[in-house]
């Protein structure tokens, strides 16, 4: 039986998206482990066969090819997308990290996780995006959001990675609606939610 996926930080050299697909040949009885970098600039290749191990890079042209041969387009633009980030194995940092899912308020923690599972969601499903009303200035609120969450309550990822990727213009084109929208109707973003922009001097009343 044979597995693949997209894994969007799997390149080894890149940290970039890469095919991995596996596979057990009867003939052979040798198992296939194909690892091919996707992105153009790097297109790096690990290649099983049994006891045969290659590596080698392909050229922006064959990683194109290859793409389009296998009909990834689609699919690449989603796990792109997806945004997610590298994880990050460094002891300094889970440490952090648990100690920030420890003492954050539980309320915060499970507001955060269900923006992220809706947000990849509509990425991934646009028939969901238009059949519960996303415009994209709500998406761009939603991005925000949970951006501002992440910030709140986790520590900084020690690639230097912020949570939302400003270098995809669909993420940039639906947080921009969304900040001239809080912008234009006075409202903001507290604890990842749109509310009423308090008036200056705003004491705190009961
Ligand atoms: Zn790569």
């Amino acid at each position: 039986m044979s597995f693949q996926q997209i894994n969007p930080t799997g390149c080894k050299k890149c940290g970039g998206r890469r095919w991995e697909y596996t596979d057990y040949c009867r003939t052979e009885h040798e198992e296939i482990v194909e690892h091919r970098c996707l992105e153009v600039d790097c297109g790096y290749q690990e290649l099983t066969y049994g006891d045969e191990f290659h590596t080698y890079s392909k050229t922006p042209e064959e990683v194109r090819k290859f793409i389009k041969e296998y009909e990834l387009e689609e699919e690449l633009e989603q796990v792109k997308e997806g945004r997610q980030m590298a994880v990050s194995t460094d002891p300094a940092y889970l440490k952090a990290l648990n100690e920030a899912v420890q003492s954050a308020d539980p309320k915060l923690l499970e507001r955060f996780f269900f923006m992220e599972k809706t947000i990849n969601e509509i990425f991934r499903n646009p028939f969901k995006r238009i059949s519960e009303g996303w415009s994209d200035v709500r998406i761009g609120c939603y991005l925000l959001g949970n951006e501002q969450l992440d910030n709140q309550l986790f520590p900084k990822h020690p690639s230097g990675k912020t949570k939302l990727d400003r270098t995809n213009p669909n993420v940039v084109r639906f947080i921009d609606k969304a900040e001239k929208w809080l912008e234009e109707t006075g409202k903001c973003l507290i604890d990842g939610q749109v509310k009423a922009a308090q008036p200056k001097g705003f004491g705190g009343a009961n």
